[in-house]
């Protein structure tokens, strides 16, 4: 039953960051615990291999969520669009400054405020 699992699914394509690899189906888990990866948890898609997806998650969730707090730290939609912006630039930079520029301009929430950004579109 998983072997058909595992065949069906994109591989992992090799990126990591810190802790955190890239696991067959494109998503990251956090390798640095040892207990390998739930194929359940679809969290946190791959910036290299996925980034236009990853991009574009992250453009809704910046243009969504006002602020968030939790655990493990807390924020603005801007923040999220600036930490998934650089994270995407690093990750696979050919691909993320094509996703920007088909993305547009990003009205990234910042508590009441809308703040206009991706610096893709800035630079020009
Ligand atoms: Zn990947």
């Amino acid at each position: 039953m998983s072997e058909a699992n595992v065949k069906s699914e994109p591989s992992a394509c090799g990126y990591s960051v810190g802790d955190w690899e890239c696991r067959p189906g494109a998503y990251l888990f956090d390798a640095g615990t040892g207990e390998g990866y739930d194929p359940q948890d679809c969290t946190y898609l791959c910036p290299h291999c996925r980034t236009q997806d990853y991009l574009e998650s992250a453009k809704e969730e910046a243009e969504s969520v006002s602020s968030y707090g939790g655990t493990g730290g807390s924020g603005t939609g801007l923040d999220i669009w600036k930490a998934a912006e650089r994270q995407g630039l690093e990750a696979n930079r050919p691909a993320a400054l094509n996703a920007l520029a088909q993305l547009g301009p990003v009205q990234a929430l910042n508590d009441d405020e809308i703040v206009l950004c991706n610096t893709q579109q800035a630079a020009r």
